[in-house]
C-alpha cells in the first residue's frame, strides 16, 4: 500500500521473492541485511518524501518518486489494480 492505495497484492513469499511494483521493490530493497559483508552494498532508495494523504499526487501516487515514471501517462491517470497471475495483482503501467 502506498499513500492509501493498494499497489500490489499476492502471497507474501512470492512478493518478497519477486516484487513487481517499483514501491514494493524499494521496500524489499530496504530490508536490513544482517550479513556484515554486505554492509557496503548499494541499495536504491526512491528520492523524495511520502506524499500528503490529504492532497496526494495525480495519477499514480508514486509517480513523483518512481524511477520508471512514464511522462504523460503515470501522472495523468491512476493505474488500476490488475491481475498478473492467479495470486498476483499490481497497479502499475509497467505491466499489461
Ligand atoms: S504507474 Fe508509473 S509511476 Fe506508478 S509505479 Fe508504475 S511506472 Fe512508476
Amino acid at each position: 500500500m502506498y499513500a492509501g492505495k493498494i499497489v500490489e497484492s499476492g502471497h507474501t513469499r512470492e512478493i518478497l521473492k519477486a516484487p513487481l511494483h517499483p514501491y514494493t521493490q524499494a521496500l524489499v530493497s530496504a530490508i536490513p541485511d544482517p550479513n556484515p559483508e554486505n554492509r557496503m552494498r548499494h541499495r536504491s532508495v526512491p528520492a523524495g518524501e511520502p506524499p500528503s494523504a490529504v492532497s496526494p499526487p495525480s495519477g499514480c501516487r508514486f509517480h513523483p518518486r518512481c524511477p520508471h515514471f512514464i511522462k504523460g501517462k503515470c501522472e495523468a491517470e491512476e493505474p488500476r489494480l490488475i491481475k498478473i497471475k492467479d495470486s498476483r495483482s499490481v497497479a502499475c503501467y509497467l505491466y499489461p
